[in-house]
């Protein structure tokens, strides 16, 4: 089990929250309640990441998701816009059919298509986005309840550069250690859809193999971050450092190179109990502000 929130997988008993719960079991079950105020609080975190100054998103790009602790999530529809975001932008997915297909070595075009409608909970929920298999993974393996996925400008200036994710290897202030975590998991650049969503896996079980616990941060060579948050809050809070971080290192190129912090400098600041203290902070659910749904280019003029 993962440091930072449980994990499963597709085969397995799942433990999330105190509940146990089988795969291959009846879902729809929880309070929906609770399902629409982790809905509402996903809109919330959705437009924030749209907004246009942050150059985290433009058009489709990026998705977000977020556990609905009964064997279901919720995440972004394909085709919807993170700033535009609404509720009905929302598709419920069953884990267990996704778990069980990421598990697979092969899977056609078809299948993956087919089971994205398959396993939605309302057959007339929009189809969830071709992302939906490594958001899954990150709700399970990654041990994340909510998800943000984007394609930041500055962060991709540097994962799409002949120097790939290698900078973001070493730190350069304290904030990053604290609010992205001591090391990033990295995938390099994979086919979009399953057989990133495989990548993705393959490296959080990797990730936890070696650091025993779950990633922060991962970033997707040549594509984008993905922030693994366990509230709504973190989510924000870890792709907005990345963005800030990426921005420094950029800043750091043009002046003769990053000065990175030693070893023994980032251990302490990732062992400082205040630094802790922020941490779960940050990780405490918490109200996460919605913005005004951003307006439609057509509403210009
Ligand atoms: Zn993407």
């Amino acid at each position: 089990m993962s440091s930072r929130g449980e994990s499963r997988t597709a085969d397995d008993t799942l433990t999330h929250g105190g509940v146990e719960i089988t795969a291959g079991r009846s879902v729809g079950t929880m309070n929906d309640d609770t399902a629409v105020a982790i809905g509402e609080r996903l809109v919330g975190l959705s437009r924030n990441l749209g907004q246009e100054q942050r150059g985290l998103a433009i058009l489709g790009e990026g998705n977000v998701s977020a556990d609905c602790f009964d064997g279901t999530f919720l995440v972004k529809a394909s085709g919807s816009s993170l700033a535009r975001l609404e509720a009905g932008d929302l598709s419920r997915v069953r884990f267990a059919p996704i778990l069980g297909l990421l598990e697979r070595e092969t899977v056609s075009d078809e299948e993956v298509q087919h089971e994205l409608g398959a396993s939605l909970v309302e057959a007339g929920h929009k189809k969830p986005s071709v992302e939906t298999f490594f958001h899954a993974a990150c709700l399970t393996e990654g041990g994340a309840r909510w998800v943000a996925h984007t394609h930041a400008v500055a962060i991709n200036q540097i994962l799409c550069s002949a120097r790939g994710a290698q900078p973001f290897l070493g730190h350069i202030f304290p904030d990053a250690i604290v609010v992205c975590g001591k090391v990033p998991a990295v995938v390099p650049y994979v086919d979009p859809g399953f057989p990133l969503a495989s990548a993705v896996l393959a490296e959080l079980r990797r990730y936890r193999e070696v650091h025993d616990q779950s990633p922060r941060l991962l970033l997707m060579e040549n594509h984008g971050a993905i922030a693994l948050g366990q509230s709504a809050r973190e989510a924000l809070a870890i792709t907005l450092m990345a963005a800030k971080w990426a921005t420094l290192l950029h800043g750091t190129y043009a002046l003769g190179g990053p000065r990175f912090l030693s070893a023994v400098d980032v251990e302490r600041i990732d062992s400082r109990s205040d630094e802790h203290y922020r941490r779960r902070a940050l990780s405490q659910d918490g109200p996460v502000e919605t913005p005004q749904r951003a307006a439609d280019a057509s509403d210009d003029g």
